[in-house]
């Protein structure tokens, strides 16, 4: 058989915000059609209109596209094998159904809720299956003219799958390898549902990866209890032939302790578990994103790209082209990945660092200008240059480098006790001449002239400079001194050192 073209799908549903997980399941999707050359595919699982979340589908296009993960056809993407909303597809699934029934693989059921539930109290663990069917008001133990009569009187029904019981189904997955189940364990799965027109996931899953030529069905742990019974479908339809494989994601698990990673441990540990800032439009509430909270999104890829993968080797830090070069899918590990929100801190500050100073200036710009400050992106650059690399986030730097551009109008309490001494006036007051005497403002030319002339008077270096920190900003912390002065400019430097002795004495 020829070998066909690599086409996997990102198949959310539009029940809320897109959590961390389902980004990682799109992005290992999308490193793998990449890796092969393939096409990723967006499609939209909105059969459930109960759980429908307005704004969700917005939500998770948004999210793609700040991320930088491009989807090859689907919902807004265009393509030919649409249309990729599910709920646009109703007619398809019909005719499938149909299929099913008329090759007896699938039946109708009249059970009402009410049915159903006295066989749960009748019989334990009641299962709808080959060993209980027979026993229930069905296609199988209702005559043709009395089905056809029913549903013509408008009763309600749903299809229900007819799984033959005593059967060995094995699903070949690219992470866990041979995963077998017993057909007897498996319920007569409902198929579709004659009260809303539409079919359940199982089977319009089946279908969509059918026809949109899917080739491999790449998704999170929580889905592989569902894996048996779309082999079986498969089988059903006749299409084992280019079935897709399956691979089925490890879970992520909460930071500590065991279990998976829910929204409460963000709240709890402060993290985002959203790409984006989203609005719970029943009851308004707001939970942060990632893009929010200041993350890039290069450094959240980054940072997803390994809970659950790895390359083999040391290397930590990737761009999405290297990702596609790395990514090879069965070295995904079967164990949960433990979410560890810390590294994901760690790959932002590690993209700082490789950004250039000119690219985070043109982030940090707007921040200075909201503090009221009138500075060019050349200052605000050679301020990032002297201090990007003490933050993870962008949004950090202002409390650390607002002295920069506003003179301290109050000095540390504590480091004045330690570092202000009964002659540090004097001292600066000297340092003041001292430096209204440099020509050369720069770095060296200052190090230079107040260096000697510490040494001459004897100080001891560390005291002049704690004193003159204090003066020019207003604490005891901050890049070197002559770096932070060259900045400021000979005036400023001064006026600085003055204002601290009058108000310090
Ligand atoms: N609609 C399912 C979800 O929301 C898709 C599962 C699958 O990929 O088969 O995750």
């Amino acid at each position: 058989m020829a070998e066909r073209r690599v086409r996997v799908r990102f198949a959310p549903s539009p029940t809320g915000a897109l959590h961390i997980g389902g980004v990682r399941t799109a992005l290992y999707n999308y490193l793998f059609a990449r890796r092969h050359g393939g096409d990723f595919v967006f499609r939209i699982e909105d059969t459930d209109s109960l759980r429908f979340v307005p704004g969700a589908e917005e939500y998770i296009i948004e999210s793609f596209r700040w991320l930088g993960l491009k989807f090859d056809e689907g919902v807004t993407f265009g393509g030919e094998h649409g249309p990729y909303r599910q709920s646009e597809r109703r007619e398809i699934y019909k005719e499938y159904v149909e299929k099913l029934l008329a090759n007896d693989k699938a039946y109708i059921a009249f059970d009402t809720p009410e049915e159903l539930e006295c066989k749960r109290n009748e019989i334990p663990n009641f299962q709808y299956d080959a060993r209980t069917r027979m026993q229930m008001r069905n296609s199988l133990t209702l005559s043709k003219e009395e089905t056809d009569q029913l549903i013509e009187d408008g009763e309600q029904y749903v299809v229900r799958f007819k799984i033959d019981p005593g059967e060995e189904v094995h699903v070949n997955d690219m992470i866990r390898g041979d995963v077998m189940i017993k057909s007897d364990i498996l319920d007569d799965k409902v198929l579709y549902k004659s009260a809303d027109e539409l079919p359940t996931y199982h089977l319009a899953n089946i279908v969509d990866d059918h026809l949109m030529e899917i080739t491999h069905v790449i998704r999170g742990e929580e889905w592989l209890p569902s894996a048996p019974l779309h082999v079986l479908l498969y089988r059903a339809f006749g299409w084992e032939a280019t079935m897709p494989q399956f691979a089925h994601l490890p879970l992520l698990l909460k930071p500590e302790g065991k279990g998976k990673l829910s929204k409460r441990d963000g709240d709890r540990l402060g993290f985002p578990v959203f790409p984006l800032e989203w609005k719970d439009p029943k009851t308004g509430e707001i939970s942060t994103g990632f893009r929010e909270s200041g993350y890039f999104p290069e450094a959240v890829i980054n940072f997803l790209a390994l809970l659950g993968w790895n390359p083999g080797t040391d290397q930590e830090l990737f761009s999405l082209d290297e990702l596609v070069a790395a990514f090879d899918i069965t070295r995904c590990s079967k164990a949960g990945a433990k979410f560890d929100f810390q590294k994901g801190i760690w790959f932002n500050h590690e993209y700082i660092l490789r950004k250039s100073d000119d690219e985070i200036a043109r982030l940090f710009a707007p921040i200075v200008a909201n503090n009221g400050v009138d500075e060019t992106l050349e200052r605000v650059t050679q301020v990032v240059s002297m201090m990007k690399d003490r933050v993870n986030f962008v949004k950090e730097l202002w409390p650390l480098c607002s002295f920069f551009f506003i003179p301290p109008t109050e000095y540390d309490e504590k480091t004045v006790k330690k570092r202000w001494k009964p002659d540090s006036a004097k001292v600066m007051s000297e340092l003041a001449e001292v430096l209204e005497s440099v020509q050369d403002f720069t770095v060296e030319g200052q190090e230079h002239v107040v260096l000697a002339w510490v040494e001459q008077q004897g100080y001891k270096l560390g005291d002049v400079m704690n004193a003159f920190r204090l003066a020019l900003v207003g604490i005891g912390k901050g890049p070197g001194m002559f770096d932070i002065s060259a900045f400021l400019g000979k005036e400023e430097t001064l006026k600085r050192l003055h204002k601290a002795i009058d108000t310090l004495k």
